[in-house]
């Protein structure tokens, strides 16, 4: 395996950097030093660890511009989206500032004496990243651990390690002390497993595919280490006849082509009731046909490259000669360029239908009704996230509890908010991150009891 990565612009196949990638050595001696910075760090006061987290997020604030055109030039991100980012990663660094003295344990009524419960940190905690939203996903990870009183080692993707480094020396000139948060590039099967072994890693989150995720629950097995699993998905949008068309025909292209469909809530099979159909696929056709797919950094661009050329020869064996598709338009030439695409007329069992495709493809598929609309919802190993168009609140209501997803929308895509908790059911995931709980992820309930009739 090569010992440095290569980092490619996905929109121009040229060579933005090579890093040198992590061995077993280096994950044991980051490991290490990781361990004594977060003794120090869990002995700060909690008011001195939320101060040094809120200049964090202004460090990030400060350079918002700057990651997010290094996000550009590495994952091919267009700049809207990748500003979007390198803000979530303020917001997600201001947010669990202000848990840091609100993470309270309680005090629970008992006989003979008080009974009363800490939430102390685990250690240090092991992220490993994908490389679909390298800034936000790590953020996720990163933000709450350190705010609960850990020490955290991120991996980042092999193709996306750039803004990750960039973030780590943005926390150690805002004063976050010196290897609490180390960056390790490096490759899956080397520097991450090497943390996914190691004794001294308390806790893995892992984002990213359901394959590796497995593999990673495995090994974390062996040592009953803690562990946050934020896998595949193979989302739908289920839009009813009783529902504004307009509106949710609007809505549906984006809902998968965002970030090149390299998302796992990307909405990716449109189910529609049978009578509102035809109408449906009449003015979303237009839609998808007329996205601004191109340069990145180009403020009107709504759709960039796939991130390799590996993922680009995994999508066009998806879309299959036998399928009907419409299309939109990609640049010709360098880049790993794949057009905007909706399949119709798909068996619901084919696989562009029920495997994560994880790029610009989404299948459109007719139901009859209420009960029909839950059951192709649910037939699918993921359950991240889904949405669905209706003007009836009450079946809104019904429809949310009955699909087994972790992040239900209604009339509306919205999936991710660093507020509000996030997570899969089924072989979408295993726990939640973000939201009001996101610390208590990174914390051991202990229970102490002090006797008063000694
Ligand atoms: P991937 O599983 O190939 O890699 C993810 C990370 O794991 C990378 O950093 C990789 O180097 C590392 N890795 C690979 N093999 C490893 C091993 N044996 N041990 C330890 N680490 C290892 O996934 P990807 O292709 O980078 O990301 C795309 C996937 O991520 C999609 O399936 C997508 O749905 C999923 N994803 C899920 C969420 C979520 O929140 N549920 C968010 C984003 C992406």
């Amino acid at each position: 395996m090569s010992d440095v990565l290569e980092v490619l612009n996905p929109a121009t196949e040229e060579l933005v950097a090579t890093v040198p990638a992590a061995t077993r050595d280096d994950v044991d001696a980051a490991v290490g030093r990781a361990a004594t910075a977060q003794r120090g760090w869990a002995a700060l006061a909690p008011a001195d660890r939320a101060r040094l987290l809120r200049r964090f997020a202004a460090a990030v604030d400060g350079h918002l511009e700057e990651l997010a055109r290094l996000e550009v030039r590495e994952a091919g991100h267009t700049i809207g989206n990748a500003r979007w980012e390198a803000g979530n990663v303020r917001d997600l660094l201001e947010f669990a500032a202000g848990g840091v003295e609100r993470l309270s344990g309680r005090q629970i009524p008992v006989a003979g004496g008080i009974d009363v419960t800490f939430l102390e940190p685990l250690g240090v905690i092991g992220v490993i990243a994908p490389w679909n939203f390298p800034m936000p996903i790590a953020a996720w990870g990163l933000a709450p651990a350190l705010a609960a009183g850990n020490a955290v080692i991120l991996k980042p993707a092999e193709t996306t390690p750039l803004t990750a480094l960039r973030l780590a020396e943005l926390a150690l000139e805002a004063g976050i002390p010196e290897h609490l948060f180390q960056v390790l590039p490096g490759h899956g099967a080397v520097a991450g497993d090497a943390l996914v072994e190691h004794p001294g890693v308390a806790k893995i989150v892992f984002t990213g595919s359901t394959r590796v995720g497995k593999q990673i629950m495995s090994k974390c097995a062996d040592r009953v280490k803690r562990i946050t699993l934020e896998l595949g998905g193979k989302s739908p949008n289920i839009v009813f006849a009783d529902a504004d068309i307009e509106a949710a025909a609007a809505a549906a292209p984006m809902a998968y082509l965002d970030n090149t469909g390299q998302d796992c809530c990307a909405r990716t099979r449109i189910l529609v009731q049978r009578g509102a159909y035809d109408r449906f696929l009449e003015l979303v056709a237009p839609a998808v046909e007329s996205i601004a797919v191109g340069d990145p950094l180009d403020e009107k661009t709504q759709m960039g490259p796939l991130i390799s050329r590996s993922q680009l020869e995994r999508v066009r064996a998806y879309v299959t000669d036998d399928l009907t598709t419409l299309r939109g338009k990609a640049p010709e030439g360098p880049g790993f360029w794949y057009p905007p695409t909706l399949v119709t007329g798909a068996a619901p069992t084919a696989p562009v239908a029920v495997e994560e495709v994880f790029g610009p493809v989404a299948v459109v598929l007719p139901f009859e009704d209420e009960e029909d609309a839950v059951r192709l919802a649910n037939a699918t190993e993921y359950g991240l996230s889904g949405s669905l168009w209706t003007r009836d609140l009450g079946r809104a209501l019904r429809v949310s509890r009955a699909v087994r997803a972790g992040n239900l929308s209604v009339n509306s895509h919205s999936s991710v908010r660093y507020s509000t908790p996030f997570g899969g059911y089924k072989q979408s995931g295993l726990g939640r991150e973000l939201g009001p709980d996101a610390l208590t992820a990174f914390t051991e309930t202990k229970n102490v009891f002090i006797s008063t009739e000694a």
